[in-house]
C-alpha cells in the first residue's frame, strides 16, 4: 500500500473522492437545484469577479442556473452513464479476450477481425448512427454507443495478457493436475490478468467521461433536464463570447477527473501486482494436437528394457512404445522431435532420461502428459498407464488422470507456481481437483502435504505468496502439490535445475524417501549423469530425439556402450576434476531441421565410419546380468553393419 502513498496517486484519490462525494451527496452538496431558471440572475460571473454573486460562487449560466450546482449534479449523471459503460465494455471484452488469447486459432481470428471492423468504423459515425435518428438520447443508448466504441480495448489488452500467460509453467502445472480448460482460464488466468484489466478499466472510465463531453459538445448528450458535464461544457459553447466561466469550470472539473484517474490507475497498477511488491516493476512478463496414432507401433524398439507392455501377469505401470512427436513448421518439413522412444515403468522404479538440451526428453514428458504445445503433435506410438491408452482419452478423460494417476514436476518452480495465489490455496486447489472434500479438509490436507516434503512451519509457508519463500521452497511446494493426489507415476522434468548444489542435494534426497514411503514409480528427465546414477534404476540416453541406449543405470555407468553415453560420462568425470579422462562430448548438438541420413551422433562421433553416415543404425537390446542393454550404434553392434561395410571398416 505504501505505493498509494505517492503524492501525485495521492492527489487523485483526492480527486477521485471529491467526485465520489459528487455523486452521492450531490443534494446536499449542490447550494441551488441545477436546473432553476432564474432570468434575472442570468450570465452572473464567479463571486470573486465583479459583479458576482456569494450565492452563485461559480457563476450561472444563461438561463440563471447555478454552474456550481450543474457541475456537482452532472458529475453524477458523467460518472454513472461512464461506470455503467465501461462494466459493460469490460466484462465482454475480458471474456472475448479470454476466449481469443486462450483458444487462438479460428476463435482468435474472429474475434480479432471483429476487433478490427469496430476499430476501423468512425465512433463519431457510430454514435450519429445511433443517437441522431431518434428523438430521444436518453442514458442508455449513449451508454450502449460507449460500450460499443470501447469494448475493443479490453478485448486486446487481455488477449495480449492471455496469450503470455496461457505459456507460462503454472498453466501447464494446473492441466498436469488435471483443471478443465474452463477451469484454467477462470481459477488460473483471470485472476492474473484481472490486476491489468481493472487498472485499464480505470483509465477507461476517463476516456469515457471525455467521450461523453464530446458527444454532448456536439449535440448527441443526454436530453434535459439531465445534466451531464457534457452538456455544461455544451452551453458553455454557446456563450463563452460573454461567459467564459461556462466553459473554463467544466472543461477544468473535466480536465481534472481524467488526470485523477489516471493518476490512481497508475499508483493501483503497482498494488494490484503482488509480485511488485519485490521487484517495483509492474510489467513482467495445449494446444496439444492430437492427431492419434497414425502409424502402429510397429518398428518400435521392442528391444528397449522393457519397451512394450508385454501380456504378463504383471503389466507395467507406465509403458510406452514407438513415441513418435513432430513439430510441422509453415516453411519447411516436418520436424521429428521425438522418434521411436520406449520405456516402461513399474511401481516404485525410477528411470532416468538423460540427454542434452533438445534432445527430446522433456517433449517426450510432455507428450506423455498430453501437454504438448501446438502445432506440436504425437504423430505414433503408445503411451499405456496401467494398461489405459492415454492417446485415445479425450482432454476431459486425460484431466481425470493428470494430478491424480500421473503427477509432474517442472523445471522452474519460480515460473511452475501461480504467482498471484498463496502457496496454501494452490495445494488445496490441486487436492480439491481430485479429492471428494470441501474447502477446510483441502486445506488441512494441504498443509499435510507440506510438512510431509519436511516444510518446517506448514502454515505460515501456506499463507506465503510464491515470491515470497526460497527456490527451495518452492520445489518442494510443487512437489507437495505433484504427490498430494498420490499418483503412481511421477514425471519429474529436470526438477533441481534452477536450484543450488546444495539444496539440490537435499531436495533429490527428500523425493527419493517420498517416491520411496509413496511406492510411486518416478520417470526422472535430467542432463545430469551425476543426478540420474544417485536417484535411478534404469537410465535411458536420447540423443536427438532417439534412444541411443538404455539398461540398468548402474551397469551403464560403469560400461558405456554407445560413445554419445561415454562422452557424457567423460564430460562429468571432468567437470569433477578426475585426471586422464577422455575427450569430452566436442562438436554441436544436432539441429533437429537439419538432420543428415544417417546416425544422428556421426558429426561428432569419434568413432564414426562411412556406414554411419549413410544408414542409422537399430537400436539393438542384449541380455544383461541385471536386465536389459540397447544400444544403437555400429561399434557397438558390428554384426549390423552389412559384411561388406564390416570387411570395409577393418
Ligand atoms: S553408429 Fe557410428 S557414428 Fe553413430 S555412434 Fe556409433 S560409431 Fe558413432
Amino acid at each position: 500500500m505504501r505505493r498509494l502513498r505517492r503524492p501525485s496517486v495521492v492527489l487523485g484519490l483526492a480527486i477521485v473522492t471529491l467526485l465520489l462525494l459528487c455523486t452521492l451527496f450531490a443534494g446536499l452538496l449542490a447550494p441551488h437545484d441545477p436546473n432553476a431558471i432564474a432570468p434575472s440572475e442570468k450570465f452572473l460571473p464567479p463571486a470573486w469577479e465583479e459583479g458576482g454573486d456569494a450565492s452563485y460562487l461559480l457563476g450561472t449560466d444563461q438561463l440563471g442556473r447555478d454552474v456550481l450546482s450543474r457541475l456537482i449534479y452532472g458529475a453524477r449523471t458523467s460518472l454513472m452513464i461512464a461506470g455503467v459503460a465501461v462494466v459493460l465494455a469490460a466484462a465482454f471484452g475480458i471474456a472475448m479476450g479470454m476466449l481469443s488469447g486462450f483458444y487462438r486459432g479460428w476463435v482468435d481470428t474472429v474475434i480479432m477481425r471483429l476487433a478490427d471492423v469496430q476499430l476501423a468504423f468512425p465512433f463519431i459515425l457510430l454514435a450519429l448512427a445511433i443517437l441522431a435518428v431518434s428523438d430521444t438520447k436518453s442514458a442508455i443508448r449513449i451508454i450502449f454507443v460507449l460500450a460499443i466504441a470501447d469494448w475493443v480495448i479490453h478485448a486486446r489488452v487481455v488477449r495480449s495478457r492471455v496469450l503470455v500467460e496461457r505459456e507460462k509453467e503454472y498453466v501447464r502445472g494446473a492441466r498436469a493436475l488435471g483443471a478443465s480448460n474452463a477451469r484454467i482460464m477462470l481459477r488460473y488466468i483471470l485472476p492474473s490478468v484481472l490486476p491489468t484489466a481493472l487498472v485499464i478499466a480505470l483509465i477507461e472510465l476517463a476516456v469515457l467521461m471525455l467521450l461523453e463531453s464530446i458527444l454532448a459538445f456536439l449535440g448527441l448528450g443526454i436530453d434535459p433536464p439531465a445534466v451531464s458535464w457534457g452538456t455544461v461544457l455544451a452551453d458553455g459553447r454557446e456563450n463563452v463570447a460573454i461567459a467564459w466561466w461556462m466553459l473554463v469550470f467544466p472543461g477544468m472539473a473535466i480536465f481534472l477527473a481524467v488526470l485523477a484517474m489516471n493518476l490512481v490507475a497508475d499508483g493501483l497498477a503497482d498494488v494490484l501486482d503482488p509480485r511488485l511488491k519485490l521487484t517495483g516493476r509492474f510489467a513482467r512478463g495445449a494446444a496439444r494436437k492430437r492427431e492419434r496414432p497414425v502409424v502402429p507401433v510397429a518398428g518400435g524398439s521392442p528391444l528397449v528394457a522393457g519397451a512394450v507392455a508385454d501380456a504378463s501377469a504383471d503389466p507395467p505401470l507406465l509403458a510406452v512404445a514407438g513415441l513418435r512427436v513432430e513439430f510441422p513448421t509453415d516453411d519447411g518439413p516436418v520436424v521429428q522431435a521425438v522418434q521411436d522412444v520406449s520405456f516402461s515403468l513399474r511401481a516404485g522404479e525410477r528411470v532416468g532420461i538423460v540427454g542434452e538440451s533438445g534432445s527430446g526428453k522433456s517433449v517426450s514428458a510432455l507428450a506423455i502428459m498430453g501437454l504438448l504445445d501446438a502445432p506440436g503433435r504425437v504423430a505414433a506410438g503408445s503411451v499405456r498407464l496401467r494398461g489405459r491408452e492415454l492417446l485415445d482419452c479425450s482432454e476431459r478423460e486425460l484431466n481425470k488422470v493428470r494430478g491424480r494417476e500421473l503427477g509432474m514436476i517442472f523445471q522452474d518452480p519460480g515460473s511452475s507456481l501461480n504467482p498471484v495465489f498463496k502457496i496454501g490455496w494452490q495445494v488445496a486447489e490441486a487436492i480439491e481437483l481430485h479429492q471428494e472434500c470441501g474447502k477446510g479438509e483441502a486445506r488441512r490436507r494441504a498443509i499435510e502435504a507440506l510438512r510431509l516434503v519436511n516444510i518446517r512451519d506448514p502454515e505460515r509457508v501456506a499463507d506465503c505468496y510464491p515470491f515470497e519463500v526460497s527456490g527451495g521452497m518452492q520445489q518442494r511446494v510443487m512437489i507437495a502439490m505433484a504427490l498430494s493426489c498420490r499418483p503412481g507415476v511421477l514425471i519429474a522434468d529436470e526438477p533441481t535445475t534452477a536450484l543450488d548444489v546444495t539444496t539440490q542435494a537435499q531436495i533429490l534426497r527428500e523425493l527419493d524417501a517420498l517416491v520411496d514411503e509413496l511406492d510411486t514409480g518416478v520417470v526422472l528427465i535430467t542432463h545430469d549423469l551425476g543426478v540420474v546414477a544417485e536417484f535411478t534404476d534404469r537410465t535411458i540416453v536420447m540423443y536427438a530425439g532417439s534412444v541411443c541406449e538404455s539398461g540398468p543405470t548402474e551397469q551403464l555407468i560403469a560400461e558405456p556402450r554407445h560413445p554419445y553415453t561415454r562422452a557424457l560420462l567423460d564430460a562429468v568425470r571432468e567437470l569433477e576434476g578426475e585426471e586422464g579422462v577422455a575427450e569430452t562430448v566436442r562438436g554441436e548438438p544436432l539441429d533437429p531441421r537439419d538432420r543428415p541420413p544417417g546416425c544422428p551422433f556421426a558429426p561428432r562421433c569419434p568413432l564414426a565410419m562411412d556406414v554411419c553416415r549413410e544408414q542409422a543404425p537399430r537400436l539393438v537390446g542384449e541380455d544383461g546380468e541385471d536386465g536389459e542393454r540397447a544400444v544403437a550404434c555400429f561399434a557397438a553392434n558390428p554384426e549390423e553393419v552389412s559384411p561388406h561395410e564390416h570387411a570395409a571398416r577393418r
